[in-house]
């Protein structure tokens, strides 16, 4: 979102990014009393400007919900926004007297952390060695097939030469490449998804949407209403399979997909969705309602086991509020180059330990790149440019996720079960399979195709 004026937060934490100098509030009465008490406190504070307050948005969003710009966004930089800061302050007392929550910074959901590192950058697959998860054997049948919608960021343009892919469709990306020709960051990312999907379970008929943008994210006030244009387009489906999200330092949801969520529950949708990637137990969203009493069998949230499947990845988030673990650190799926290689360039490059503390050889640490910035810093080194002909390796809990949701797509299919909620708490009450998360057991869903690869210990 190159025109958008963020921040982090919250301190130095760096769990989640922000609209500087917007709050949202619910739409109606609630948003005036957010603008009057802000521009009260704001008139008070001899440091804080009341000028700028006022409501960006009318109140003609399904999501249900305001903008209210509360500071000039061009003040502060990226590591604090003091009128956000003010304004949350400003409501304390009203939200006490209230019982709940009036306002929120507007966030950005996202499929890739705040801090992402290499281990979030593709790595080329030979097609030789196929999928891994590999194709699943029961067959596509379209009076049976089971319907999952992936909110994402798009396919890429050459996906249908893939046979894996046979029956996937959706958006494409709106831009692949850079003026040179290289694949831009996360570009394929609702491909690999789609594919993962399509080799757990074959009897699917996928539809990727690109309402997360090419880059992969989008403000939490338009989130939720494109959740609803979705849903217009296309009517609920059997399981919604939705790989970002974002922290906001509470436990009571997310103000942008309130409505959304609201409306899901009286559907017979399952929401299967990531835990995210900050290696953290703050509830990120809106994998986290998995935890919330509306929502059990509503939402499953996924975390990711590491390439064993025996412990969960350096990078995963955990918690009592991640419900179940999929194998998410090297994945193999399709992305693109199936005709013609497709070039990309590394945007990140290795750390010599693992950012997280963690002592097997991760994700974030193999195989080593050196990326285009740190070459600009250096006369010597040279960017690595890979070749992607067909298939990546990847990792994140954006796709253990598509892994999980196919798991419970696959059961519906096996049992002749047409409610993907029943067929969720079936699957998780059989299932035999667990793994070490953070010194806690925990459900790991480990689908019969996938391969098990072997953990380095340094
Ligand atoms: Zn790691």
């Amino acid at each position: 979102m190159p025109d958008t004026p963020l921040a982090v937060g919250p301190g130095d934490s760096a769990e989640f990014m922000y609209e500087r100098g917007v709050v949202l509030a619910r739409d109606g009465e609630e948003a005036c009393l957010v603008e009057d008490t802000v521009r009260m406190h704001f008139t008070e504070a001899v440091d804080l400007s009341a000028e700028y307050v006022y409501r960006a948005s009318p109140a003609s969003n399904r999501s249900g919900i305001t903008r209210i710009q509360v500071g000039d966004p061009l003040d502060g930089d990226w590591r604090s926004d003091r009128a956000v800061a003010g304004a949350l302050r400003a409501l304390r007392e009203a939200e006490g007297r209230a019982g709940r929550r009036l306002v929120s910074r507007n966030h950005v959901v996202s499929i890739a952390p705040v801090n992402a590192g290499p281990g979030y950058e593709p790595v080329p697959a030979p097609l030789s060695q196929g999928t891994n998860p590999a194709p699943a054997e029961d067959r596509y049948n379209s009076d049976s097939a089971v319907g999952v919608l992936v909110i994402d960021n798009g396919l890429t343009h050459d996906y249908q030469f893939a046979p894996l892919l046979a029956h996937v469709r959706g958006y494409p990306h709106t831009s692949e490449t850079d003026s040179e020709g290289n694949l831009l960051q996360y570009i394929g990312h609702g491909t690999f998804i789609a594919g993962l999907l399509a080799a757990v379970a074959g009897n699917t008929d996928i539809t990727v949407h690109n309402t997360l943008n090419d880059v992969g994210a989008v403000l939490e006030d338009q989130f939720g209403q494109r959740l609803f244009d979705v849903i217009d387009r296309h009517g609920w489906p059997d399981i919604i399979s939705l790989s970002a999200g974002t922290s906001n330092g509470r436990a009571d949801g997310l103000l942008g997909v309130e409505a959304f969520m609201q409306e899901l529950r009286l559907q017979r949708t399952l929401l299967v969705a990531a835990a995210g990637d900050n290696a953290s137990a703050t509830p990120y969203w809106p994998a986290a309602y998995a935890s919330l009493p509306d929502f059990e069998n509503v939402v499953l949230s996924v975390g990711a086991l590491r390439s064993d499947g025996e412990y969960g990845a350096c990078f995963s988030n955990h918690g009592s509020w991640v419900k179940a673990y999929a194998p998410g650190e090297r994945l193999t799926s399709t992305l693109t180059g199936f005709y013609a290689a497709a070039p990309y360039v590394y945007q990140r490059s290795t750390p010599d330990a693992c950012p997280f503390g963690f002592t097997y050889l991760c994700n974030c640490q193999h195989p080593r790149h050196t990326s285009a910035r740190s070459v600009a810093d250096s006369s010597t080194a040279k960017a690595d440019q890979v070749m992607f002909e067909g298939y990546a390796h990847w990792s994140g809990t954006s796709f253990a996720t598509p892994v999980a949701a196919g798991m419970i797509a696959a059961h519906m299919t096996a049992y002749k079960e047409s409610a993907a909620r029943i067929a969720v708490e079936q699957l998780l009450a059989s299932n035999t399979e667990f793994a070490e998360v953070r010194g806690a057991h925990r459900p790991a869903l480990l689908p019969p195709t996938w391969r098990p690869l072997p953990v380095i210990q340094l």
